[in-house]
């Protein structure tokens, strides 16, 4: 007789994207593989003594979700920081500031998720604000994008950067008429002096920044202090039913600490680093993304892709626009050279690694499929799945681009102005009215056949997998020349788990519940489909389970 299951989950309304049996009331689970999948009576009578039998009362079960955008690192650490999100005007910041500096003893006073008009409708933040917020200690906070930090005088100062100084192509130290800093800092290259005196020495943001590892190397402590946050913020994901994320920033030292808590049991969530390309670097850097391939190749980390970023955001005119932006005769910030890019692609699609590029304006789009093009001319036509990272402002030219080169457009509901987490009109004065109706457009994109995943971008975001669901399949109707992109809540639950896994190029043991398949698996508290849209965003994970293991419970 075959040893019973581990764990049987009954009376669920299983959503299981296996196209033989696409509903099912139960599943059952032995050594971190799904053996059975069936009716509750069916899968009962499997379960012994020593199986843990969880009752799902009815509710929706999924296969795990997996934020196919995430920054793992980063995101664990401002669980921890003050966070300005609904903040607005003077008082409210400096009574928050002054709160967290009585509580603070780091070196700079740091928050997180503060508004581009934190002071006021159109108002630019400076530094000599900041110094009313908080005039006696190093102060900065960051844009919810992670494109923008404002610094107060004195965290300039120990910065070294209050009369400027080098950044990178892309990165801006804003400059006043005087010759000071206005406390501005646009892009890592600009902000990365202050952020290595934040708490964890900008460690956590090293593998957006420059993509390699901390200098000097950490010691025993700051290694403990960084493990301590990452597995906090892996316990936060697990306990919104995420099982994978595909992290978007790297570097050694990241999956490295990973694989020390993967020894530890402290890994709840399969996670893939990526090897990260900054446009200043040699393209002979690329054989680190070899060697990462080759030392993390595991079922829980793993590293297959490139990263790269080819332009900034819209809220602070650093996207790269076919136009100049209403008002200027700013286009915006490359990252890359069109051509320096295009030979980057061709290179790393010959290695045969898959590349995600931050592409947000319609020039930067354009560049960077012209780039996947191109490698695919080079190379000849493989099973590559590149993906194009937020996608917001899409000419109509290129939207018949995605499905014709078998481009991924990986897209972050969550993010958009109908989205309900950010202002819906704070991009109406940045936009010209002709670029609306294409910005956002998911709907558009999935009708062109095209593969669309889901993702927050944690924490340009909050992790919580419901806030984006509800974004997607329930959003805010916009007048126009906003277009109605609402997404089917089927589609929307797929691009979250099935089609992530495929992007990974994991669909044969991954994103499905079928027998066979790895136990990854999200019990709701609710019946989604029988779910008030408008609430979809109060429902939560009652049980995640990754590779068998329950790695949260409500
Ligand atoms: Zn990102």
């Amino acid at each position: 007789m075959a040893a019973a299951p581990d764990l049987v989950i009954l009376n669920g309304k299983l959503v299981t994207f296996d196209p033989a049996r696409p509903r099912a009331e139960a599943l059952a689970v032995k050594h971190g593989t799904i053996t059975a999948v069936g009716a509750t009576g069916e899968i009962r009578g499997l379960a012994g003594s020593a199986t843990r039998v969880f009752d799902a009362q009815g509710a929706t079960v999924l296969p795990g979700f997996i934020d196919s955008h995430v920054h793992l690192f980063g995101g664990s650490v401002e669980l921890d920081y003050l966070n300005l999100y609904g903040v607005e005007g003077h008082d409210a910041l400096t009574e928050a500031v002054r709160a967290e500096a009585a509580r603070s003893d780091d070196r700079v006073v740091f928050a997180v998720m503060a508004a581009y008009d934190i002071l006021g409708p159109g108002r630019q933040t400076t530094r000599q604000d900041l110094d009313r917020v908080l005039p006696d200690r190093p102060f900065a906070m960051f844009a919810p994008d992670h494109h923008t930090i404002w610094a107060n005088t004195k965290a300039l100062e120990l910065g070294g950067i209050l009369h400027g100084g080098e950044t990178d192509a892309g990165s801006e130290i804003v400059i006043a008429p005087d010759g000071t800093a206005t406390g501005e800092l646009r892009e890592p290259g600009a902000y990365k002096p202050v952020l290595r005196h934040t708490r964890h020495g900008g460690r956590d943001m090293e593998g957006l920044v420059t993509g390699t590892d901390p200098v000097p190397a950490p010691g025993p402590a700051d290694r403990a202090r960084d493990k301590a946050a990452i597995a906090r913020g892996l316990a936060h994901c697990a306990s919104h039913g995420i099982t994978g994320l595909h992290n978007m920033d790297g570097n050694f030292y990241t999956a490295e600490l990973l694989t020390e808590l993967e020894a530890e049991g402290k890994l709840l969530c399969r996670t893939e680093v990526p090897f990260h390309l900054k446009s200043f670097d040699p393209l002979d850097r690329l054989e680190e993304a070899e060697e990462m391939r080759r030392r993390f190749s595991g079922d829980w980390i793993w590293t297959n892709r490139v990263k790269m970023f080819m332009d900034g955001v819209v809220e602070s005119r650093t996207a790269l626009m076919l136009r100049p932006y209403p008002g200027t005769t700013h286009v915006g910030d490359p990252v890359f050279g069109a051509d320096h890019f295009t030979e980057a692609c061709v290179r790393i699609d010959a290695m045969g690694l898959q590349i995600a590029t931050h592409a947000i304006g319609d020039l930067a789009i354009r560049r960077t499929l012209d780039g996947y093009e191109a490698a695919r001319r080079a190379n000849g036509v493989r099973d590559s799945r590149h993906r194009v990272e937020h996608i917001e402002v899409l000419h109509p030219d290129d939207l018949p681009r995605f499905a014709a080169l078998g481009v991924v457009a990986s897209i972050q509901p969550g993010h958009a102005p109908r989205g309900r987490i950010f202002p819906a009109h704070g991009l109406d004065e940045v936009l010209h009215p002709e670029q609306i109706p294409m910005a956002f457009a998911w709907q558009s994109i999935r009708q062109t056949g095209a593969r669309v995943c889901f993702s927050t971008d944690w924490p340009v975001i909050q992790v919580d997998v419901m806030d984006s669901v509800k974004a997607a399949a329930a959003p805010l109707e916009l007048p126009a020349p906003w277009t109605d992109q609402r997404q089917d809540l089927m589609d929307t639950l797929r691009s979250y788990t099935c089609d992530n896994a495929w992007v990974e190029f994991a669909e044969d043991r991954k994103g499905r519940l079928r027998d066979g398949f790895l136990a990854d698996i999200a019990v709701m508290d609710h019946d989604l489909e029988a779910m008030d849209p408008e609430a979809l965003d109060t429902a939560r994970a009652a049980l995640t389970v990754a590779g068998g293991r329950i790695t949260w419970e409500a």
